[in-house]
């Protein structure tokens, strides 16, 4: 397989380092408010990119940072009054709560930053030591000039930084591109003991801190959306190849597109904040990932509503699908393994989800407009979904109906045999009602929701 890599901006395949796992690092979020469709967009590709990597036989090791200290978080504290442990346990765990509804199950750890001070410093007193980093009065900082790579990730060389870097007044910084490793505390800040007194870590420090911990100086796929690129995953590099003096930090960067609604980049401060809890109270999680998948991750997309409802049509013929056949014996024959071989086929080239989706879509629209379907048949398709649930997580896998059901369904029939279609159809209305759709066939009467 073969994905694009944005230090190279080639296409590179992907396969592990002298035959050892796959390890995976994804920026996590910054707990200071609700996940909302841009964070959902990032998580669920990197979710499908675990499971497809694991389904193909690859160990996978895949690590998220959860951000529970940085300068968000401290002005949420100053603009609401509450306490820094209150933020940071809402925020997390509506997160967990909220990746957990969207089916992202892949992550192996999520390593809260402050959980690694002792990491953190260290890698900053090895970075003062070989002169990478100098402190001053309100804090450490990285001395970016020194590092001649600076740069090289967003494509843009150290003049046109400095041109475009904003100097502040009363500047203590050798230089007006260095960035913080360490910042000393203010009144009223969560603080942390430090070799430079009282204090907390700079953003960028902690992911290479973590990596370093988990995965060592090296490691395959570093990802996250594509505005993480300057600064947050440029200095990134900076600190673990100046630390390490080994490089390239990562094998593979794997960079998300932004998801723009009416062409304007998602984001809390212009107020298009669509929060994903809102979207998970008119549409299924299943509508959620098939919208999402529908995008290639690399591209800027806009983000309309009829997108989403179009992905719930989908999601809903998928699950009317499998409530046909998930009563049958799954049957793993040539037929259903050639047709589960084409739609995952287009993943081996950088991901090419949006194809996928349409490979999806077909067979479930040629599975459907069979009238009659063959024991074996129902078996083969059973068989499918159950692998494009594996790798995509769009299969609404309800538990199968309870057998009371049975007795209702036969008691419409019962009145639709008899001509009695106005009490058959209030049966189906309050069932409809109920969120229980029944849907009438050659072969019978089937319930799903
Ligand atoms: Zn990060």
């Amino acid at each position: 397989m073969e994905i694009r890599d944005t230090l190279s901006n080639s296409l590179k395949k992907v396969e592990p380092r002298e035959g050892k796992r796959i390890n995976m690092f994804v920026c996590g979020p910054t707990v200071q408010d609700k996940p909302h469709m841009g964070h959902g967009r990032t998580y669920i590709f990197f979710d499908v990119l675990a499971r497809y990597l694991r389904y193909k036989g690859v160990r996978l090791f895949y690590l998220m940072n959860i951000t529970d200290i940085e300068d968000h978080i401290i002005d949420k504290m100053n603009e609401t009054g509450r306490s820094w442990e209150d933020i940071v346990t809402t925020y997390s765990s509506e997160f967990f709560d909220i990746m957990r509804r969207l089916k992202n199950n892949s992550v192996n750890y999520h390593a809260f930053a402050t959980d690694y001070i002792d990491e953190i410093i260290s890698q900053i007193s090895r970075l003062m030591k070989n002169g990478y980093a100098y402190e001053i009065t309100d804090g450490v900082y990285f001395r970016t000039r020194k590092f001649s790579d600076y740069g090289k990730l967003s494509k843009q060389n150290l003049d046109q930084l400095i041109a475009g870097a904003r100097v502040e007044v009363n500047d203590l910084k050798e230089d007006s591109l260095d960035f913080a490793l360490w910042k000393k505390k203010k009144t009223g800040e969560p603080s942390w003991p430090s070799p430079w007194g009282e204090g907390r870590p700079g953003w960028h420090i902690e992911d290479t801190a973590i990596t370093e911990l988990f995965f060592g100086p090296m490691y395959e796929i570093h990802g996250g959306a594509k505005d993480l690129i300057f600064p947050h995953h440029e200095s990134e590099i900076a600190q673990m190849e100046a630390v390490s003096g080994k490089k390239p930090m990562v094998k593979y960067w794997i960079h998300t597109g932004h998801l723009n609604v009416d062409d304007i980049k998602m984001s809390k401060s212009l107020k298009n904040f669509v929060t994903i809890e809102e979207a998970l109270k008119s549409y299924w999680p299943e509508a959620i990932r098939i919208m999402m998948l529908s995008m290639h991750y690399s591209a800027a997309v806009n983000f309309e509503e009829k997108s989403v409802r179009d992905a719930q049509m989908t999601a809903e013929r998928v699950s009317i699908l499998w409530h046909r056949v998930s009563g049958s014996v799954e049957l793993k024959s040539d037929r259903a393994m050639e047709i589960v071989k084409k739609i995952f086929a287009p993943l081996e080239d950088d991901m090419n989800t949006p194809e996928t989706m349409k490979e999806i879509i077909s067979f479930v629209k040629d599975s459907l407009s069979k009238n009659r379907m063959t024991d074996e048949e129902k078996g083969e398709i059973k068989f499918v979904l159950n692998e494009i649930e594996k790798v995509t997580g769009i299969v609404h896998i309800t538990p199968l109906p309870d057998r009371s059901m049975d007795i209702v369904l036969g008691i419409r029939d019962d009145f639709r045999k008899r001509g009695d279609y106005e009490s058959a159809d209030k049966i189906r209305d309050s069932l409809k009602e109920k969120g229980i759709m029944i849907e009438d066939t050659a072969e019978g009467s089937y319930l799903w929701w």
